[in-house]
């Protein structure tokens, strides 16, 4: 295959790729693209760069504006779900009987919910992940693969992504490529800022709320330098820092370390193994606190699979969008197949339907983090032992989406470099505050476009899967 940058021979020109490549690291430590090392993940003493590729990968331009466009209508939407409890309730309820995390989630939902909410301002930063369907005739369409709600990482790296790859372009003599600016650490900073600053002390703080390893620790840093800059103070604490050291005062508000806590935002508690007891009562006490939460609970919920199969599901968008259709058509246009499997006929049939036929489908149980999904013959297996029980309510079905494999090089710590045959996800960064029943921001904010090798069928960056990309828009 051909390298889609129009390289030619020099895609083939393996020195030239190394001497490339050489570059490229070189440039990834100066603008800041590092990790720490998986041997030493709480250290900064050696650093590496983080995964990324040697060349930008194209994007049609009139998608990539599509994605940006739809973001904002992706916003309001989480947060119109979030405060639909008849809705969460309805969508959650065949899960939580099965699915024991989301289950624990909903148990907090439910207290907050019958305590009433302490904070009248909501934090979203979100992000919008999809690839682009390459459909039988050829068109390729935008297609979302899912919406994170909580802890959507690699903005901050994501923003130094561009200055590597022209950087690279320049070096190779490729002076025609436009790669753009990448402004997502920016607006994300601004949307923690704008919450911060509406909660109205200044000697509040941010807490990051953080796991044990930080390996991806830069990619919090250039956040929390954003926010810095603003004059916005920032911690960094574990749930067991909450645990130990938080409580709530008389009128909930939230203190740890002498320090009160504006803003909570999770950069962790988006997996079942990242909650002990202690943990889950830590995560009750924020929530319900006065701090804002990014997310809080019913945000958090709003960005479950089975929440993502359910909106799909007609008449649910209009549900939300009762005076405006533009935005249940922009929102519907990037929606592949999703499938209820709970027992019934709708669910029978669906599980007919990949029976028949798996390499079409992704079966996807309520977890985050990659490497979970179930792809092939082993949705047939994982199927039958579910069919006949309720267990089958802990998993999705939808739609394999099949995006044009493009040529790439991965350049990645420990392994040799190598053209191959690649596939990209897009990911568009929203972020939105609102206070009490108005909307003070809502934004698109930047993008992050990670590539793969087409052998893999998931998993991210920090997996070791993906890797950083930017898009050059065609
Ligand atoms: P997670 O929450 O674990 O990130 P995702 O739904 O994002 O779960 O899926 C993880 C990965 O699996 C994606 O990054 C993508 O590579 C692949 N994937 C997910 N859904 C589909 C799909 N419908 N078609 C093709 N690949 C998919
Ligand atoms: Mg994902």
């Amino acid at each position: 295959m051909a390298c889609s940058l129009g390289l030619g021979e020099k895609f083939t020109d393996r020195a030239l790729l190394e001497q490339l490549a050489l570059v490229a690291k070189d440039a990834a430590a100066l603008h800041g693209v590092i990790m720490r090392t998986k041997e030493d993940p709480n250290s900064s003493e050696v650093v590496s760069y983080a995964p990324f590729t040697l060349f930008p990968s194209p994007i049609p331009k009139s998608i990539f504006e599509q994605a940006r466009l739809v973001q904002k209508d992706f916003n309001l939407l989480v947060d119109k779900v979030s405060r639909d409890s008849t809705f969460l309730e309805q969508a959650l309820a065949s899960t939580i009987i099965v699915d024991n995390f989301t289950a624990r989630l909903f148990q907090i939902y439910r207290h907050v919910l019958q305590e009433g909410t302490s904070s009248p301002i909501n934090l979203g930063l979100n992000r919008s992940d999809y690839m682009l369907h390459c459909g039988e005739n050829g068109m390729t369409s935008l297609k979302q693969i899912e919406i994170n709600t909580i802890a959507a990482s690699f903005g901050g790296l994501a923003s130094r992504m561009p200055a590597l790859h022209r950087h690279v372009l320049n070096v190779a003599g490729i002076h025609d490529v436009h790669v753009m600016d990448n402004t997502s650490v920016v607006v994300l900073a601004r949307g923690i800022g704008k919450a911060w600053s509406i909660y109205g002390s200044d000697r509040a703080v941010v807490m990051f709320l953080v796991e044990e390893t930080q390996i991806n620790i830069f990619d919090h840093r250039l956040l929390e330098h954003e926010l810095w800059n603003q004059n916005v103070p920032v911690i960094r604490r574990k749930f067991e820092d909450v645990t130990e050291k938080g409580c709530l005062d008389g009128e909930k508000r939230l203190f740890l370390d002498g320090h009160e806590i504006a803003v909570v935002y999770y950069r962790y508690g988006y997996m079942p193994q990242h909650y002990t007891e202690k943990n889950w009562e830590a995560r009750l006490m924020m929530e319900r606190s006065r701090a804002v939460k990014c997310p809080d609970i019913a945000s958090h919920l709003a960005g479950t699979k089975k929440v993502q199969q359910e909106l799909s599901k007609p008449g649910i968008l209009e549900r939300f969008f009762p005076d405006n259709p533009d935005a249940v058509s922009r929102i519907r246009s990037t929606f592949a197949g999703l499938y209820s499997l709970d027992q019934g006929d709708e669910g029978d049939r669906a599980l007919a339907m990949a029976l028949r036929d798996p390499d079409m489908f992704v079966l996807k149980p309520q977890r985050e983090g990659g490497g979970n999904n179930i792809y092939g013959e082993k949705i047939c297996h994982v199927l039958n032992e579910v069919k006949d029980s309720p267990e089958r309510s802990a998993y999705i079905l939808m739609d394999k989406i099949t995006p044009l494999p493009v040529s790439n090089c991965i350049v990645r710590r420990g392994s040799p470099l190598k053209p191959q045959t690649c596939l990209s996800e897009l990911g568009m960064f929203g972020v939105y505050v609102r206070q009490g029943t108005e909307m003070v921001l809502n934004e698109c904010a930047g993008h992050l476009l990670r590539t793969k090798s087409s052998e893999f069928a998931d998993g991210g960056v920090a997996a070791g899967v993906a890797a950083l990309d930017n898009p050059y828009l065609i």
